[in-house]
């Protein structure tokens, strides 16, 4: 039986947190479940998940689907796209079956690929690589979720490029239908021996091919969002402060004024596996409190402010009135003085 892997490559990066990464979570769980009770998924479909965030790991090897078992997709700092390229062709080549002269391989394996944002890492060369190799022998799907997916990346991939306007639990659900219902498509085509490529229609209304879009984007960390990692002081446990830009002043902004600002729309708890998704080699930019509006409470301890700063240059929480707290950072004991002053805190990979 010669068999037609999908491999999920998923983007876990810290501008995931909270909701978008529940509904991607969802939105995996869906795809299998749903391709578990199509007779001709259920013949050929073998799966596997990869997450990626500033590490790159495979979560499910190349399993037959009624054998897959659900997996947790997990959080980290960074979006390192080319790593999980690279990783991606080292799972191809020792998973896939090749077609020799004795042996019918496995059929054309199909990729799709999720991110929410633009590389963090060198990505240039495992492009090349993967164009060089791969290109005429996987069909890649990349999927961009939400308004700051950098599509001239993406585009120089692969032709299939689907922009999802937004990451909620519709637009997300919306997608996914469509993934298993373009599996399922795959899997009677080769069925019948055809090894077939064109893409399933697309509902308009939740997504549809991307276009090519000019980016003013000149750092490394994320310019849209903003997240900074803080832990909790009592019971030591981290959370994510997640930023949103504000206002956009397009080129305006390569002028150097803060003309624009970032909104606070989440601060969550993490679980202390974000630290082995993240890249600690990668470069740390900074961001000053100055563009940042709004405060939050702290998610573990409800502590009045997630939002206090120790002199390591780390975030904790602060109940307001504590004369001294000791830093779940540094260990250094501290006397907390109430400051009106900014100053300049370093910020997530994106
Ligand atoms: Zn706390
Ligand atoms: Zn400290």
């Amino acid at each position: 039986m010669r068999r037609l892997p999908v491999f999920f490559v998923i983007d876990c990066s810290e501008s995931m947190v909270g909701q978008p990464l529940q509904a991607v979570q969802e939105g995996v769980d869906f795809i299998m479940n749903s391709l578990r009770t199509d007779p001709y998924a259920l013949e050929t479909v073998y799966v596997s998940v990869i997450a990626y965030a500033g590490i790159v790991r495979t979560l499910v090897p190349l399993t037959e689907l009624f054998a897959y078992q659900a997996c947790e997709l997990p959080l980290g700092g960074g979006t390192h796209l080319g790593k999980a390229l690279d990783h991606l062709a080292k799972e191809i080549e020792r998973s896939v079956i090749k077609t020799t002269a004795d042996v019918k391989g496995d059929w054309k394996p199909v990729v799709y690929l999720f991110t929410d944002g633009r590389p963090t890492d060198d990505y240039e060369g495992a492009i090349s690589r993967w164009k060089a190799k791969y290109e005429n022998k996987v069909t890649l799907v990349a999927i961009g979720l939400g308004q700051d997916v950098d599509f001239s990346i993406l585009k120089r991939l692969t032709e299939h490029c689907i922009s999802v306007d937004q990451i909620d639990q519709d637009y997300v659900k919306n997608l996914c239908k469509w993934i298993s219902a373009s599996v399922v498509s795959q899997s009677i085509s080769v069925g019948q021996h055809q090894d077939r490529q064109d893409l399933l229609p697309l509902d308009e209304r939740y997504m549809h091919l991307a276009k090519e879009r000019l980016t003013f984007r000149k750092s490394k960390a994320d310019d849209r969002t903003v997240t900074i990692v803080g832990r909790c002081q009592k019971l030591h446990h981290p959370y994510i402060l997640k930023y949103s830009r504000r206002l956009q002043y397009g080129e305006l902004s390569d002028l150097n004024i803060n003309i624009y600002n970032f909104k606070l729309e989440a601060c969550t708890g993490i679980s202390e596996d974000y630290f082995s998704w993240t890249d600690h080699a990668a470069e740390k930019a900074k961001i000053n409190t100055s563009v940042l509006d709004g405060s939050a409470g702290c998610p573990h301890c409800y502590a009045e402010t997630a939002f206090a700063m120790c002199a390591c240059g780390s975030l904790m929480c602060y109940d307001g009135y504590s004369e001294y707290a000791v830093c779940p950072w540094c260990q250094r004991q501290i006397s907390f003085s109430v400051s009106g002053g900014d100053f300049d805190l370093t910020r997530g990979q994106g």
